[in-house]
């Protein structure tokens, strides 16, 4: 069996980040992916990114999947791509699936950079042919090139909702309406006035309340909540489409985390259960770090930077402090200060708080 020095699962912004520091510092860094492509999530982000300028400000985020590849290749990551971590076993050891092949991999250090899985909601038809994660329409339309539908229905005004939205009809595709539980839109306004501008309704305080069709979808019924979310009698609207969209948030992905025994705690903020981490993204299991949406829903920005901490910390633990890898370390905790200081931060500031003040036994 292979024993790597340092092995980051997961080929995102996370996890690209983390094994591009710290093979650029001196570790020898295995990186698996279960895609054939690199870049996580981004690989499907066909418009110019938000934040600030040294974090890809106005990049589309499939340009910056490729430099954050090409940066991790320069600094030789040696990369298993189409391949899937199974299993985090006693004695430091990965359960890795190509295909029909199974293998172990031996590790010293480990970063973790799962990301997220899509969040759906309950509905009667939610089980029919053309209703969607927000994920598998971009996945379709942007890496494959192919419509899913005609006429499509979105549920959740969140950032994810209301880009998707708008690559829709870039797409071709109609969006009948955009329709957002919360009284108010959850995403930025400027991706939500493109929408208004085009003559997409956002419905605020409405959901869906069910899926109409026999063998597909072939319309759905909306309606208006209070504000329990409670379904409002004689507000129901039948709508014809043929695609329901559901963008209603995210899920760290963390079994690997739970295999290895990591504390665990529930955070709202965050998206769900995270596992317990230091300032240096270190779990409660020394040697096993954790970055990106994986350590709580944010973004890409913040998701390269705590891959920038995880990767110099975990060569720190494999070999020893330098002045190179504080300087990293410090220069991405600074800005990872800043970001979440703006206005879309206050949220994971707040999990992150909380998650903080959690005690690991
Ligand atoms: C529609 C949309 C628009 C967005 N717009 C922006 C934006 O404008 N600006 C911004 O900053 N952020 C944006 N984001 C958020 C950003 O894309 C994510 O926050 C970011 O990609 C998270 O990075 P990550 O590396 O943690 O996870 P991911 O990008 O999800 O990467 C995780 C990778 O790990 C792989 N993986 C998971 N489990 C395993 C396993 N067991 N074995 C092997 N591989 C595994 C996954 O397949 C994936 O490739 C957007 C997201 C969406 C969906």
């Amino acid at each position: 069996m292979r024993r790597a020095q340092l092995v980051v699962v997961g080929g995102g912004p996370a996890g690209l980040s983390a094994a591009a520091v710290a093979a650029g510092l001196g570790a020898e860094v295995m990186l698996v992916d279960d895609n054939e492509t690199l870049g996580g999530q981004l690989i499907k982000q066909t418009h110019k990114f938000f934040g600030d300028k040294g974090h890809y400000c106005g990049v589309r985020g499939v340009d910056i999947a490729t430099i954050l590849s090409e940066r991790a290749g320069e600094h030789s990551v040696t990369v298993l791509s189409a391949t899937s971590v199974v299993g985090l076993y006693p004695g430091k050891v990965l359960g890795l699936a190509n295909g029909d092949s199974f293998r172990k991999l031996g590790f010293e250090s480990l970063v973790i950079a799962t990301g997220a899985a899509e969040n759906s909601i309950p509905f009667p038809g939610n089980d029919l042919p053309g209703v969607y994660g927000a994920g598998a329409v971009q996945t379709l339309m942007n890496v494959y090139g192919v419509r899913p539908g005609r006429r499509v229905l979105m549920v959740g005004s969140g950032n994810i909702g209301v880009i998707v939205s708008y690559q829709l009809l870039q797409a071709g595709i109609d969006v009948a309406a955009v329709v957002e539980a919360l009284p108010a839109v959850g995403g930025y306004h400027v991706h939500a006035a493109k929408l208004v501008r085009l003559g997409v309704p956002i419905l605020t305080s409405h959901t869906v309340k069910a899926a109409l069709g026999a063998e597909s979808v072939t319309g759905a019924v909306i309606c208006r909540v209070d504000g329990r979310f409670r379904p409002v009698a004689g507000t129901d609207r039948r709508l014809k489409v043929d695609t329901i969209c559901v963008a209603v948030g995210l899920t760290p992905l963390a079994e690997l985390l739970w295999q290895a025994g990591c504390r665990m705690f529930h955070v709202p903020e965050l998206g769900g259960h995270v596992a317990w981490h230091d300032e240096y993204m270190e779990t409660s299991q020394p040697g096993i770090f954790v970055a990106g949406d994986v350590s709580g829903i944010e973004e890409a920005s913040t998701a390269m930077l705590e891959g920038r901490v995880a990767g110099a910390r975990a060569w720190e633990r494999l070999n020893r402090r330098t002045r190179e890898s504080r300087d990293i370390i410090d220069s991405a905790r600074l800005e990872l200060g800043s970001i979440r200081k703006g206005p879309f931060g206050e949220k994971a500031t707040c999990g992150k708080q909380r998650l903080a003040e959690c005690v690991p036994a």
